[in-house]
C-alpha cells in the first residue's frame, strides 16, 4: 500500500495537476520499450544429404526413396529420430546405407524404388544380419522379404491397436493410451491413409487396424528382420506436432495422450534392441528420469501479486517457474488495462528473485487464431488493438500481439530478453512460428500436449506445415489448472500423466494461472512434494534452452584401436550443461569431467562451451 501511494505521489507531481495528469499520462501511459528488430527468416537450404551426413558407424542408415521433383521430405523422420536421441543419416546411395547395421526405408516402396538387383542387395542384407524398418512398402518385388501378401489403401481406419507380443519394439508400450490409439476422429467421413496389409504366415503382425488388417508386421529373414508400418509418419508424428490432424486426440488437456509419441517409442526401442553397442542422446539433463516444467500465466489485473506466493512456494520446494504476462496496455471489451504499476514492479521482482518471464500476447484474444500476419512494423507508439467481443477484435496482428507484448517487457524489465510465448486460450494462427522468428523469439507453449498428441518437445514447422521447421520450439501444455473440478482437487490425476510421461523420457508442462494463490499455490506445493526424486523441476526457459542445444548437437562415437575404448565426440553452438548419453554396454571409466550414474549406462557431460569439440574417452566395462 505504502509502495502504491509513494507511486500515485510521484505521478501526481511530475504530471503538476490531477486535470494535467488525466489529459496527457492516460493518453499515453509512461512505458519503456526495447527495439525489436524484425528478422530474416533463414531457410537452411543445404539438402537432407548434406544437412544429415554420413559420420559413424553406429548411426541409422536413412535411405531416402522420394528424392523426385515432388518429393515427400524426410522432416517426420527427423523429427521422430531426433526427439528420440538416435543418430543417423540420409542418403540415396545403397551400398553406403548398407554399410550400416540398421537401415530404414523412407517415405515408402514402390516399383520405381529399387531395381531388381538392388532388391537383391537389400534382401542379401537383411539375410546376413541386417535390420531395416520401411513404411508404405507396395512393390510385389519386396513382398517375400517384408512377409506380406496384399493390401489395401484406405482413409477409412480410425483405430489402430498393438498385439500381446514379446516382440522388442513394442518394449515402451505398457499403457493402455498407448496399447490402443487412435488416427482420427469419426467424424471425419475420411482421414489419414493408411495401408492394412494381409501378413505371410510367417511374419507377425505387431498391431492391426480397426478393420482388422495389419499395420506394424515384422518378418525375419536369415539373421536379420524386417518391419513393416502401413502408416506414415507424417501421418502419425508430424501432422499431429503441427496441429493439422483429423482431431486423432482422445483428450485436449490434463490426460495422457501418446498417439504420436508411441512410433517414437517404437523407433527407440527398434533402435535399442538390434543396434550393436548402442548410445542414444538423452531427453533430459543431468542423467534424470523427466522434467517438470512449471509456468503460470498472468492475464488478469490481480494475477500479478500471487504470483510472489507461486514462486515462494517454488523456491521452497527448490522449483521455479516461467511466468507469461498479458502486457495489457488498452481498455477493451474484454478487461481494462493492467500492464502499469505496481503490477509491473511485481514482474521485476519475480524476475529478481529467479523466475523467468515470458510474452502472453496483448490483448489475449480468443481470435488471436483468425488474426492476419500483419506487417512486421508494428510498435507501441502505434499499434492500437482493441478486442471488441467473444473471439473479434479491431486493429489487432499476430506481429502486433508477438512483438510489441516483447518491446515492453524488456523494456520494463531490467535484464530480460524475450524468447518465450504462450498464446491467450491457446489460440495458434499458423503464421505464428513466422511471427515469432522474425521477432527473436525462441520457444513457444501454445499447443497442449494432448491435442498435439505429444509430450516430447519438437520443433514447431514454418507455417504449421510439412516442409521446413522455424527457429522455434515447441513445449506444449500438459496440466492445466481450469478444468472442472479445479487443479487442487485433480493433483492424483495429474501425478499420472507425469509419471507415464516420465516412463518415457517425455516432459510434462505445468500451467496454473496466478488469479489466486491460496488454493492453488497449496495444490503446486502437494504436487511438487510428491513428485518422485529423479524428475527435474524447472522453469520452461531454463529446459526450452537445453532442449534446443540438445536438438542442435553435433555427436558422433567412434572406436579406438582398444576394442573396449571408444570417443565420445560433441559440439555445440551454444553452451548447455547436463548433457546425457544412454550407453548399451556398461562403462568402467570415463575421461573429461564426465560423471557417470550408479548403473554405469549413463554419462552426464560437463557443461559444453560453445563452438569447442569436446572428446571424451570411454572404457567399457568389458
Ligand atoms: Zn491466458
Amino acid at each position: 500500500m505504502k509502495h502504491s501511494l509513494a507511486v500515485a505521489l510521484l505521478v501526481f507531481a511530475m504530471c503538476g495537476s490531477a486535470a494535467v495528469w488525466k489529459l496527457t499520462c492516460e493518453a499515453a501511459p509512461a512505458l519503456r520499450t526495447k527495439e525489436v528488430p524484425l528478422l530474416d527468416i533463414v531457410h537452411h537450404r543445404a539438402d537432407a544429404y548434406q544437412q544429415f551426413p554420413e559420420s559413424f558407424p553406429l548411426q541409422i542408415a536413412v535411405f531416402w526413396t522420394s528424392p523426385g521433383s515432388d518429393p515427400e521430405n524426410p522432416l517426420p523422420l527427423v523429427h521422430s529420430l531426433k526427439e528420440m536421441g538416435i543418430p543417423f543419416f540420409i542418403t540415396r546411395d545403397l551400398p553406403q546405407a548398407l554399410r550400416h547395421r540398421l537401415v530404414i526405408l523412407y517415405p515408402s516402396v514402390d516399383w520405381r524404388t529399387f531395381t531388381q538387383p538392388q532388391a537383391d542387395q537389400l534382401t542379401t542384407f537383411v539375410r546376413q544380419g541386417g535390420f531395416v524398418f520401411a513404411q508404405n512398402v507396395f512393390w510385389g518385388g519386396l513382398q517375400n522379404l517384408f512377409g506380406f501378401r496384399s493390401f489395401a489403401p484406405s482413409r477409412k481406419r480410425y483405430r489402430l491397436a498393438f498385439s500381446a507380443t514379446k516382440d522388442p519394439v513394442t518394449k515402451y508400450l505398457n499403457h493402455p493410451e498407448e496399447r490402443q490409439t487412435q488416427l482420427g476422429s469419426d467424424r471425419f467421413p475420411e482421414i489419414i491413409w493408411s495401408n492394412g496389409y494381409v501378413p505371410d504366415p510367417g511374419a507377425e503382425v505387431l498391431a492391426h487396424f480397426d478393420d482388422g488388417s495389419a499395420a506394424l508386421l515384422t518378418n525375419s529373414v536369415g539373421k536379420g528382420k524386417v518391419y513393416l508400418l502401413g502408416l506414415s509418419l507424417l501421418d502419425v508424428v508430424l501432422r499431429n506436432q503441427n496441429n493439422r490432424d483429423y482431431e486423432a486426440q482422445r483428450h485436449y488437456v490434463n490426460a495422457f495422450e501418446p498417439g504420436a509419441d508411441v512410433w517414437l517409442l517404437v523407433l527407440r526401442a527398434w533402435y535399442e534392441a538390434y543396434g550393436k553397442d548402442w548410445v542414444r542422446l538423452a531427453t533430459i539433463p543431468g542423467g534424470q528420469r523427466s522434467a517438470l516444467l512449471l509456468s503460470h500465466d498472468v492475464d488478469w489485473e490481480n494475477s500479478f501479486a500471487p504470483g510472489l506466493d507461486f514462486a515462494r512456494v517454488e523456491k521452497a520446494n527448490q522449483a521455479s517457474s516461467t511466468f507469461f504476462i498479458q502486457t495489457k496496455y488498452v481498455d477493451d471489451a474484454n478487461s481494462k488495462a493492467f500492464f502499469f504499476a505496481p503490477n509491473v514492479d511485481i514482474l521485476q521482482q519475480l524476475k529478481g528473485r529467479g523466475s523467468t518471464v515470458g510474452s502472453h500476447s496483448i490483448i489475449h484474444s480468443r481470435g488471436f487464431n483468425k488474426f492476419e500476419l500483419g506487417t512486421g512494423h508494428e510498435t507501441y507508439s502505434s499499434y492500437q488493438p482493441r478486442g471488441l467481443g467473444f473471439d473479434t477484435a479491431s486493429g489487432a496482428t499476430v506481429f502486433g500481439e508477438v512483438r510489441v507484448s516483447k518491446e515492453l517487457l524488456d523494456g520494463q524489465i531490467p535484464g530480460q530478453d524475450t524468447t518465450f510465448f504462450r498464446a491467450g486460450h491457446l489460440r495458434v494462427p499458423a503464421s505464428l512460428p513466422e511471427a515469432l522468428e522474425r521477432s527473436g523469439y525462441q520457444f513457444d507453449s501454445s499447443f497442449t500436449a494432448d491435442d498435439v498428441l505429444s509430450n516430447f518437445p519438437f520443433a514447431l514447422p514454418r507455417a504449421l506445415g510439412f516442409e521446413e521447421d522455424s527457429e522455434i520450439y515447441e513445449f506444449p501444455v500438459t496440466i492445466e489448472d481450469e478444468e472442472s473440478p479445479g487443479f487442487a482437487k485433480r493433483v492424483p490425476q495429474a501425478l499420472g500423466v507425469i509419471l507415464a510421461n516420465a516412463e518415457n523420457g517425455a516432459v510434462s508442462v505445468v500451467l496454473i494461472h496466478s488469479n489466486e494463490s491460496v488454493v492453488k499455490a497449496a495444490a503446486e506445493q502437494e504436487l511438487l512434494r510428491q513428485l518422485p526424486p529423479d524428475i527435474v523441476k524447472t522453469d520452461m526457459l531454463t529446459f526450452a534452452k537445453f532442449w534446443r542445444s540438445r536438438d542442435r548437437l553435433q555427436w558422433s562415437l567412434t572406436g579406438t584401436s582398444v576394442p573396449t575404448e571408444v570417443v565420445l565426440q560433441v559440439k555445440s553452438a551454444e553452451s548447455v550443461a547436463g548433457l546425457t548419453f544412454e550407453f548399451q554396454r556398461p562403462i568402467a571409466t570415463v575421461t573429461g569431467g564426465a560423471t557417470m550414474s550408479p548403473d554405469k549406462r549413463h554419462l552426464v557431460l560437463p557443461e559444453v562451451a560453445p563452438g569447442l569439440s569436446v572428446s571424451i574417452h570411454i572404457n567399457y566395462l568389458r
